[in-house]
Formats: C-alpha cells, sequence, structure tokens
C-alpha cells in the first residue's frame, strides 16, 4: 500500500498508534540523512518500515553541513578514489535524475598561488575529477582561467600573488529539505515517521540475544511505547555509540566527533559570480554561494561536549575570518557576519575487526579521518552505519539495509533506489515549463512560483492550494526574503514540524539566513501553527519564547568541548553580536 507522502503533525497520535500497535521487518533509529535513506532503502523493497527520530529530522548533522553534493576535491589528494568516484557518481544521479529540484550545479574557482608548481598539480587533479565523472556529465568540465580572468569572475580576490585560477563544478543542496523529501519518499512506500520519539532501550527476545525492538519515549508527553521489528537499523550520527550502549553491545567501530563551524555573511561583502575553493593550513575553505549570502566554513577540530548543542565560539568564527581574509582584497569582519551554525562529523574508527566492521584505525587528526562509512551487525537483530557523507547517503543506506537483510533471512529484493525519484522531481520538466501558467492561474507573481518549484518540485501546487484556499497565505513571511506565510502551513499539515523552530531552523532557513536569526517572525510562525495544531495563547507565547531561548543557545559559546585550530589569537570566548541581541529579546519575552 502505498500512501501520499504526507507526514501531517495534526496526526501524530495515529502514527504513534500505528508504532505501538504493528509490526515491523525495520525499525530505524535516528532521522537524518542516512536514517531516512534506510527508511526510503528498506520501505521501497517491499519492508515494513518504522523510523524513529529523537527530535526533529534532520536536527542533527544533516542540517549543519556544508550543503555541498560533492566528490571532495580534497580527498584525491589523501588517496581516497573510492571514496571521490563513489560521491561524484552519485552527485551525477542525484542532479540528472533523483532530486533535480533540490540539487544544483554550483561552480567554484580555485585560486592559484604558485603558478608552476599548482597549476599542473590542481589541473591533474580536477581532470581526474572531470575523469571519474564518466561522459554524461550533467556539470560542466572544469576549465583553467588567467589572473585576469580570476578577477573577472571574483573581484573580491585580492591580486597579491595571484597567479591563476581553476573553476569547476560540484552541486549543492538544503541538506534539512533533501532530508524531510527522503523521509517524505519513504512514507510514500507506506515507511511510518514519527519524530520527537527517542529509543530509550534495546529489546531482546525469548533468547535473551536476538534484539526484537526497542523501547522508545515520546518526547512530547514522556509516555513509553515498545515498538516490535524483526531487525533495528541504527543510523544515529554521532549519537551511534550511545544507541550501541543501550543495546549493551560493542561494536567494530566508535565515533569520533569533529566540528565544523559556518558563517553566513551577505552576498554583497564578498563580490564574485562564482563559489570559491582556498587552502587552508590543514584543509581546504569554502565561500558557497545561499541565494542573496555565501556561507564560509570550516573548521574541523575534536569535539567531546553536548552532542545536542555543539554551539560557536567567538575563536571558531575568527579562525574562518582569518582564513577567509588571506585571499580577499576587503576583509570580512565580524561585523559582517549574519549567521554562525555549528555541526559534528561523525567519522568512524574501528576498535578491532570484531563483527566484520571495516574502518580506519589510529588517532588521526579529523581532517585525515576516512569520510567512507562502516555498517556493522554487533548482535543478531542489531544492524548500524555510520560515517560517511551526506553525498553518499544512499550507498550508505543501501549496504546497511543489505545487512538487515541479511539477518531477515528471507528473500528481499535489491536497494531501487537508484531508479527512485525523490517526492517533487517526477515530471518536473513539464511543471517547470508550466510555470507561468500556474502562475496566472494561482494569481501569484512568477518570482513566487520560481521559489516554491526550487524548494517543493511538482509539489509546489500542493502550497498553492492552501493560497487559494486562504489568500493571506500569500503574504511573505519576512521581509526581505522569499519565504510565504503559506510555507509555515504546509510544514504543519505535510511536513510534519511540530514546533516553531522545526519551521525556522529546518523548513525554511531562516536561522541561517536572517541576521535576527528569525526571531522577529517566530511569534507569526507560532500562530499560523497554533490555528492549525489547536494551541491556546499561552501555548503560543511558550513556542515562541522556546524558540528564541534556543537561538540563544546556538549561538553562544558552549560550556564544554573543544576550541577551533589554527586562529593564532588569543580572542576571548564571547557571546556573538547576533546572539547577544537575541538574549536580549529572551530577557524581554520573560
Ligand atoms: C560542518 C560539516 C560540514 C559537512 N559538509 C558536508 C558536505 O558539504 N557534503 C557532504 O556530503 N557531507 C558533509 N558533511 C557530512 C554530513 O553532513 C553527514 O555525514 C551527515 O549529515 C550525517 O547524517 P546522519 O544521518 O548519519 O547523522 P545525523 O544527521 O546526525 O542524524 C542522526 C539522528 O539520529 C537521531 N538520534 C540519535 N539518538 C537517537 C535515539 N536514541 N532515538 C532516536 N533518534 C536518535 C539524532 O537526533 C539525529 O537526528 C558535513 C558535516 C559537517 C559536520
Amino acid at each position: 500500500m502505498a500512501s501520499n507522502g504526507v507526514l501531517d503533525a495534526r496526526e501524530r497520535s495515529a502514527t504513534l498508534a500505528r508504532l505501538a500497535s504493528e509490526r515491523f521487518d525495520v525499525l530505524v533509529i535516528g532521522g537524518g540523512v542516512t536514517g531516512a535513506g534506510a527508511a526510503l532503502d528498506a520501505a521501497s523493497r517491499g519492508l515494513r518500515v518504522a523510523l524513529v527520530e529523537a527530535r526533529d529530522l534532520a536536527s542533527g548533522t544533516s542540517s549543519r553541513s556544508s550543503k555541498l553534493i560533492h566528490g571532495g576535491l580534497r580527498y584525491l589528494e589523501q588517496f581516497d578514489f573510492k571514496l571521490v568516484y563513489e560521491a561524484l557518481h552519485e552527485r551525477d544521479l542525484l542532479v540528472a535524475k533523483l532530486a533535480p529540484h533540490l540539487v544544483k550545479p554550483v561552480s567554484f574557482l580555485y585560486p592559484l598561488y604558485r603558478k608552476v608548481v599548482e597549476r599542473p598539480y590542481v589541473g591533474a587533479g580536477l581532470a581526474l575529477y572531470d575523469a571519474m565523472e564518466g561522459t554524461r556529465r550533467p556539470v560542466p568540465h572544469h576549465r583553467h582561467l588567467t589572473a585576469r580572468g580570476a578577477l573577472r569572475l571574483a573581484p573580491a580576490l585580492s591580486t597579491e600573488r595571484l597567479a591563476g585560477a581553476m573553476r569547476y563544478y560540484d552541486a549543492q543542496v538544503d541538506d534539512a529539505r533533501y532530508t524531510l523529501t527522503v523521509a517524505r519518499t519513504a512514507a510514500t512506500h507506506s515507511a511510518v515517521v514519527a519524530t520527537r520519539v527517542s529509543a530509550v532501550s534495546l529489546v531482546r527476545g525469548p533468547d535473551g540475544v536476538r534484539v526484537t525492538g526497542a523501547r522508545v519515549r515520546d518526547e512530547e508527553t514522556g509516555r513509553l511505547l515498545e515498538v516490535s521489528a524483526e531487525v533495528v537499523v541504527v543510523c544515529a550520527g554521532v549519537w551511534t555509540d550511545l544507541v550501541h550502549e543501550l543495546a549493551g553491545v560493542r561494536a567494530g567501530y566508535r565515533v569520533r566527533m569533529s566540528k565544523g563551524v559556518h558563517i553566513v555573511v551577505p552576498r554583497s561583502a564578498v563580490r564574485a559570480d562564482t563559489g570559491l575553493i582556498v587552502r587552508t593550513d590543514k584543509s581546504v575553505l569554502f565561500f558557497i554561494p545561499w541565494g542573496e549570502r555565501w556561507i564560509v566554513g570550516t573548521t574541523d577540530t575534536d569535539f567531546s561536549g553536548d552532542r545536542a548543542e555543539p554551539g560557536v565560539s567567538a575563536e571558531d568564527v575568527d579562525y574562518i575570518l582569518a582564513a577567509a581574509n588571506r585571499v580577499l582584497v576587503r576583509p570580512l569582519t565580524r561585523a559582517d557576519v549574519i549567521a554562525v551554525y555549528a555541526g559534528l562529523r561523525p567519522l568512524v574508527e574501528a576498535v578491532g575487526e570484531v563483527n566484520g566492521a571495516k574502518g580506519v584505525k589510529g588517532a588521526k587528526p579529523t581532517t585525515k579521518v576516512s569520510r567512507e562509512h562502516v555498517v556493522d551487525a554487533p548482535v543478531p537483530g542489531l544492524v548500524s552505519v555510520a560515517g560517511g557523507k551526506f553525498t553518499t547517503y544512499r550507498l550508505m543506506a543501501r549496504d546497511v539495509v543489505d545487512a538487515a537483510v541479511a539477518d531477515l533471512g528471507h528473500s528481499v529484493p535489491s536497494s531501487v533506489t537508484e531508479q527512485l525519484p525523490l517526492l517533487g522531481a517526477d515530471g518536473l520538466a513539464g511543471v517547470r515549463a508550466g510555470a507561468a501558467r500556474l502562475a496566472e492561474d494561482y494569481r501569484v507573481p512568477p518570482d513566487v512560483v520560481e521559489h516554491l518549484l526550487s524548494r517543493y518540485g511538482t509539489l509546489a501546487g500542493e502550497v498553492l492550494d492552501l493560497i487559494r484556499a486562504d489568500p493571506g497565505l500569500a503574504q511573505p513571511l519576512a521581509d526581505g526574503h522569499p519565504y510565504l506565510r503559506a510555507e509555515v502551513a504546509y510544514a504543519v499539515t505535510h511536513e510534519n514540524a511540530l514546533h516553531v523552530e522545526d519551521v525556522l531552523m529546518r523548513r525554511m532557513r531562516l536561522f541561517i539566513e536572517s541576521a535576527d536569526s528569525g526571531t522577529g517572525v517566530a511569534e507569526s510562525v507560532a500562530s499560523i501553527m497554533g490555528r492549525l495544531l489547536g494551541w491556546s495563547r499561552r501555548r503560543r507565547a511558550a513556542e515562541t519564547r522556546r524558540y528564541l531561548e534556543l537561538v540563544a543557545a546556538e549561538q553562544t559559546t558552549p560550556a564544554v568541548g573543544g576550541s577551533a585550530v589554527g586562529s593564532g589569537a588569543a580572542v576571548p570566548d564571547a557571546v556573538l553580536p547576533g546572539a547577544a541581541a537575541v538574549l536580549a529579546g529572551v530577557a524581554a519575552a520573560g
């Protein structure tokens, strides 16, 4: 039985009732891109699937990445050819077939500063990068540029020592929206998707060994439920070791956390018509075009603090500013920073070749730890996957579901996700071609239709239907941003948004795109959501306040954790300027 892929937050009780009453073939723990991918992989093979996510879909690392779908040029230098080859294949599959509405080509300029040594080296790397991609390429080939050619594309570059540049292409994505879309596509194959439901312990069968499900807690009410499944699939990212501990098992790998911070600055602060990638002492720094802004990052430092709130320190920000300013003619300052965010890379390190798990040994610097993934089956009825990259999530999902199928012990078809466009992708060319007509029919400006197509693909009409039913929803949500009030309503009725932060941090990206992190519209969001979810005035105020507090916590210096490498400057940890305003807002609201 296929459903329509609607995740309606108003039907949460029915979803929880299904979790408790049905018996599943596969229970996935974790609703990041890997877990959503595993749910889709398993459900599209005809298995009965449930997914539980402790917070919101993509609330972990999967909304905090650099948002690139890429082969990973720098992994060539580490001779990680298999990873680059697979990732390039995935990139092209996503751009051309599986999600062309969400995954879009983006160009990068690689400035060269040592002409004689660097051009042949980088040129050979890019030629290999392009060659690995094969002949059917949805993104253009790389090109050599002179210094003058580079400056024409990127006047922001300092001319000092600039010897030329290379231009190449990768792809970018709204990572949180992508994850949500994978989960919704899994729901079209009848997967049951429940958020704010955490696995708190694993259930063993009569033999006391085999895992037969999980005890889960509804985080909204504290109620405990038991979910029965033939196999439990752990896709918990940096929480993986903790979930293994819940089961009392020793896996063949452990997850090492590496923090990566990004800053967001206005597009006008860096004059360039292309993304930039520049070398740093340890790795590379990206300037990634993001609408009217740039995302600049990232750092790569060991982390051991609170997984839920990695936090950004002033030192992290100053490190990125210093690395950026090495190549810019007009330096960036803290005053340019609109927003900051931090994420944790789940890197795998083998603790021995137990259970057949394969991984990387040794305490290397986090920049040098492989981004390949590891699948493990530590005990019957339990499999897990960790590591990898956003770009290779589909392969991780396929591999862990293969391991689950081996455990099931009966015949199940092979993965079909290579053939399965995500929700909103099928028929996109036709809907795009008819965009002007759509705008006329729904009496909205053409740029509104364009905006909706780029976020929902062929499902844009569902958002427009909400506007037709309630024309007030056609109004923009926030000045200077393209989001509509209708998208808040849609987030509740189709995308399972339960709280204000689900909307402002992940369904739309005002948290990282707006100088006030979206706090100025939190009340409006609570009001639109409240109408649909039956919230009292008091509840709306509480939801608004909860968002303000969360923003303040995300943007301030963490109490524990690693510190950014490489800045060298003794910058005192401090609350960032943007966050100070937010904290003032919290005080006022309180
Ligand atoms: C700074 C940074 C930049 C990056 N940039 C890129 C990039 O440009 N391109 C790329 O390909 N990759 C990139 N990555 C890597 C990529 O983002 C990650 O590999 C990927 O998002 C990991 O997804 P995941 O689903 O495995 O983990 P997560 O997204 O963290 O998902 C795990 C989920 O499990 C849930 N969970 C945990 N415990 C429980 C429990 N007990 N019960 C229920 N749920 C639970 C968590 O709440 C979480 O949502 C980047 C990573 C970082 C940190």
